[in-house]
Order: C-alpha cells, then sequence, then structure tokens
C-alpha cells in the first residue's frame, strides 16, 4: 500500500489512523456482527455511536449548552437557504459580508428569501486578497442576522477577526475551517460546515444553533429545512447519514488523543508558516493574499511562469504530491492543508518547491 499526500481542498485525506479503525471495524463493529452501514439508525448500537460523537464535537468546540448540535445532509451549500429559511422571523432583509466566491454563493441563494445588504465587498482592486477592516463595517437595523465565511475556501483568505454584530445573530459558514483552532462559539448564533474539509467523508453538514434560534421558520420551510425538526429529533426524523457520521466521530476522537484543538493550532499554525515562507522567500512563486489575512487551510500559489504549470503538476505527482491544481476560477496551485495532513506532507511540498525551482527557475 502506499499512500500519497493530497491536497485536495475536498474531499480531503483523512487522518490515516481513522481511516484503519475504520477497517479494522468495517464488517463487525464491535462484536455486533454488522457493519456501521448496516445499522439501525434507531437501534443501540449506532445511538451510542452518534451521542458519544456529538459529545466529543462539544468538548472539542467546547459548545455552551444553550447551543444545539445538528448532524444533517445536503452540504454548506443547503445550508445558504436553510438560514434565511429559519432566521428571517418577520424581518425581510440580511447582511452579507462578500469576500469571495462561497460568499457569493451564499448571497445568490440568500437573494432568493429576502433583501441581501452588502456590508462589506473586497473583490475590489485585488480581486478578493484581503478582508474588510474590523471597525470598518457598519450593520443594518433591518437585518435579521450577519452572514460571513470565515475561510474562503478557493482564494485563501481568512478572517482574523470574528466580526461583532452586538445582538445581531451572526452566522459563520466554517466550512473549511471549522476545527483547525479553538473558537469561541458564543459569539455565534449559527455555525455550519460541510464535513468533507475538515470534519469527516462528504454527505454530513454539521450545524450548530443557539436554541432560542429555533422555532422560528418562514411558514412555507420544508420539514427537512427547519433546524426545528432536527433539534427536536435528535438529527434522527429521517435517515442521518450513519456511516459519514461515524467516520466524523472518529475524527473526533482522533482530535482528542493528538490534544485537541489547541494542540492542532500549533501544528496548523507551523504549517501554514513553512508554506508561506517557500513562497515567499522566492520570486518564481507568489500568494497575491494580505499576509493579515491569509488562509491557514487554503494556499494557493502562482508559478511566475504559468507555462510551468502542467509540469509542476506532473513532476508532483509523481513525487507523491497529488491534488495541486488550483480551483478553475483562480488558477495556479492551491495546496489544501487540513488537520489531517500531516506537516511531513507540508515538509516535502516544500522540498519539492525548492528542488522544482532549482530546475527549472
Ligand atoms: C466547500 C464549501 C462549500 C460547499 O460545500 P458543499 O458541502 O459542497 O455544499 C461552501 N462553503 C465553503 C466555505 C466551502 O469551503
Amino acid at each position: 500500500m502506499s499512500r500519497v499526500y493530497n491536497f485536495s481542498a475536498g474531499p480531503a485525506m483523512l487522518p490515516e489512523e481513522v481511516l484503519q479503525q475504520a477497517k479494522e471495524e468495517l464488517l463487525d463493529w464491535q462484536g455486533t456482527g454488522m457493519s456501521v452501514m448496516e445499522m439501525s439508525h434507531r437501534g443501540k448500537a449506532f445511538m451510542s455511536i452518534a451521542s458519544q460523537a456529538e459529545q466529543d464535537l462539544r468538548e472539542l468546540l467546547d459548545i455552551p449548552g444553550d447551543y444545539r448540535v445538528l448532524f444533517l445532509q445536503g452540504g454548506a451549500s443547503s445550508q445558504f437557504a436553510m438560514v434565511p429559511l429559519n432566521l428571517l422571523g418577520e424581518k425581510r432583509q440580511a447582511d452579507y459580508y462578500r469576500t469571495g466566491s462561497w460568499s457569493k454563493k451564499a448571497i445568490a441563494e440568500a437573494k432568493r428569501y429576502c433583501a441581501v445588504n452588502v456590508v462589506a465587498d473586497t473583490e475590489g482592486a485585488g480581486g478578493f486578497t484581503t478582508v474588510p477592516d474590523e471597525g470598518g463595517v457598519t450593520f443594518s437595523a433591518e437585518a435579521a442576522y450577519v452572514h460571513y465565511t470565515p475561510n474562503e475556501t478557493i482564494e485563501g483568505v481568512e478572517f482574523p477577526y470574528i466580526p461583532d454584530t452586538g445582538d445581531l445573530p451572526l452566522v459563520a459558514d466554517m466550512s473549511s475551517t471549522l476545527l483547525s483552532r479553538p473558537l469561541d462559539v458564543r459569539r455565534f448564533g449559527v455555525i455550519y460546515a460541510g464535513a468533507q474539509k475538515n470534519i469527516g467523508p462528504a454527505g454530513l453538514t454539521v450545524v450548530i444553533v443557539r436554541e432560542d434560534l429555533l422555532g422560528r421558520a418562514q411558514p412555507a420551510t420544508p420539514t427537512m429545512f427547519d433546524y426545528q425538526t432536527h433539534a427536536r429529533s435528535g438529527s434522527m426524523y429521517n435517515t442521518p447519514p450513519t456511516y459519514s457520521w461515524y467516520l466524523a466521530g472518529l475524527v473526533f476522537a482522533w482530535l482528542k488523543r493528538r490534544g485537541g484543538l489547541a494542540a492542532m493550532a500549533e501544528t496548523n499554525r507551523r504549517k501554514a508558516q513553512k508554506l508561506y515562507h517557500a513562497i515567499d522567500s522566492s520570486d518564481f512563486y507568489h500568494n497575491p493574499v494580505d499576509p493579515a489575512c491569509r488562509s491557514w487551510m487554503n494556499v494557493p500559489f502562482t508559478l511566475a511562469d504559468p507555462a510551468l504549470d502542467e509540469t509542476f503538476l506532473a513532476e508532483a505527482r509523481a513525487a507523491g504530491l497529488e491534488t495541486l491544481k488550483g480551483h478553475r476560477s483562480v488558477g495556479g496551485m492551491r495546496a489544501s492543508i487540513y488537520n489531517a495532513m500531516p506537516e511531513e506532507g507540508v515538509d516535502a511540498l516544500v522540498a519539492f518547491m525548492r528542488e522544482f525551482e532549482r530546475r527549472h527557475g
């Protein structure tokens, strides 16, 4: 068996230990004689898997008791609709930060349900290479909530602060950053994340919602799109994505064994610093993002000569470094270095980049 370092933005690498454990338990989970995939979601075995996963996630993020954790399907993209449907209440407007490709999509979907007030737009000159100044944003009295994307996965731009929205519920699409470091959940009304970046396999979407925001869905909201439906039923109103939930639980347990999110933050910061240093210390590589808001998780970079892109990708692949091609909207390269990317993977990429520059620079 030979595994590569996979820099995919998502679905992304999972910890090898987790995959090994899943393999060992695949045919017979703890003496039940069944695979987790074959179990009733309402049976004792799966209920214990589900509640342990939630308990571990709560512990990792120190989630307060007045927040509910929902294990849903539909991806972060469904949340683009679920957020307005659940939070608008009597209001007809919401405030949105426009800081990259994913917040643009969230805005486009919200516009189907309400007026969107764009409180900050960083597309301007640099094309999504920075975030708004912390104090420079005014929220609207008419807004039901404020939405932002703390880590723009495609552009590699990350907020170094949490916006202070006062009494307005703050909603965050944390698909590519949740669990990368400790987080003060109390600052948020709703946090959501598709699992396939930093949590587990695709098919699972984690939503953390403050209890007082439940039960306010628009009357025409589909039952499955109402947070209250899932909060009331322990995310078992219908069949949940059981195997993805189980694997996410194995990832949570792995994170705890590794020392939790403070330990992950240390490693993640070091991984990102190594890669940005390699880029910045060379004229051969370039990252356009303002250094104050560069992502720890997604690192886009270009080569001075784009004619070398294909050679770079082919030689990287030959060296066991996969999926480094940048998003089609940005071009160049992108290295996603989530929790499951070992530091050795980043070291291997940096060594490859130096060697490639030596031969082609
Ligand atoms: C990947 C991603 C999405 C889309 O997630 P799906 O689960 O595919 O719907 C949305 N927002 C961000 C920030 C992402 O990184």
